[in-house]
């Protein structure tokens, strides 16, 4: 049987509620009415605080929280660079929620100026706090093309992909004043894939007078992958569903399969 080491890094924010929802997708995995893997392999879940640990693992979550103190902890346990190393050197599979998916972007948006460093790793622009602040939370039933009914989402001062960027690095042309970067990495061929959009949501929130069908857009991009990078604006950890966990671990069974193979 194989065995995988799933990180969740653990330096803020909803960690625990990831490792949660991994043992249960684990669980609906092997046994699930129509099993996903021929052989589930044997899962092992780790909190990820420090270089060491995050070597130990085979794929990583990046949890929601608060994408500022995320990178200012990494950056003061020295944990950034081997962060990126593991994201863009050694393309390990990556998941990103909310504060997650603002630090594997490749350049954000209303950033702090300082304190505020990006791992990258997805060949986008997020715009932080696009949907309004705390009290203006909401919850969405999402189409995801990976399952067969609606995901009910959690968006928390969430974050919008609000560019696909040309691939690899292309963005310095784009610095703008509020604009952070994350910086150089390895080429990747593998385009930005969208997965999740929010069809007219943000302005028909905002402005309560407009729905989205008035607006006839084709909705902000709230879930994205590019290669071994996955990203996601809302927090499924939140839910209790596991479904796009039980997903996210096939796909990294999948990942592993063709690295050894
Ligand atoms: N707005 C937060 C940030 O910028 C993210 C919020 C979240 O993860 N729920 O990091």
């Amino acid at each position: 049987m194989t065995a995988i080491t799933v990180g969740v890094l653990a330096l803020q924010g909803a960690f625990v509620e990831h490792i949660q929802l991994l043992h249960r997708a684990a669980q609906s995995i092997a046994n699930g009415p129509r099993k996903a893997l021929h052989q589930p392999p044997h899962f092992t879940f780790l909190e990820v605080r420090n270089a060491d640990e995050l070597q130990a693992c085979d794929a990583l979550i990046l949890p929601g929280g608060e994408s500022t103190s995320i990178s200012l902890i990494a950056e003061r346990t020295a944990l950034l660079d081997p962060l990126r190393d593991f994201v863009k050197v050694q393309r390990k599979p990556v998941w990103g929620t909310c504060a997650g998916l603002i630090l594997l972007a490749e350049s954000a948006n209303k950033s702090k100026q300082s304190g505020q460093e990006l791992i990258g790793g997805l060949d986008v622009r997020v715009q932080r706090n696009y949907f309004g602040r705390q009290v203006e939370s909401f919850e969405a039933d999402l189409d995801l093309p990976f399952l067969e009914s609606p995901f009910h989402s959690v968006f928390i001062r969430a974050p919008v992909v609000e560019k696909v960027l040309p691939p690899t690095n292309a963005v310095s042309a784009e610095k703008s004043p509020d604009t952070v970067l994350a910086p150089p990495r390895q080429a990747t061929n593998a385009p930005v894939e969208i997965l999740g959009r929010l069809p007219g949501r943000a302005r028909a929130i905002r402005d309560k007078t407009t729905t989205a069908e008035e607006l006839g857009e084709d909705g902000d991009i709230v879930a994205v992958k590019q290669g071994n990078v996955f990203g996601t604006a809302f927090h499924p950890e939140l839910t209790g569903d596991e479904r796009i966990h039980a997903w996210w671990l096939t796909e990294v069974v999948r990942l592993k399969s063709e690295r050894i193979g």
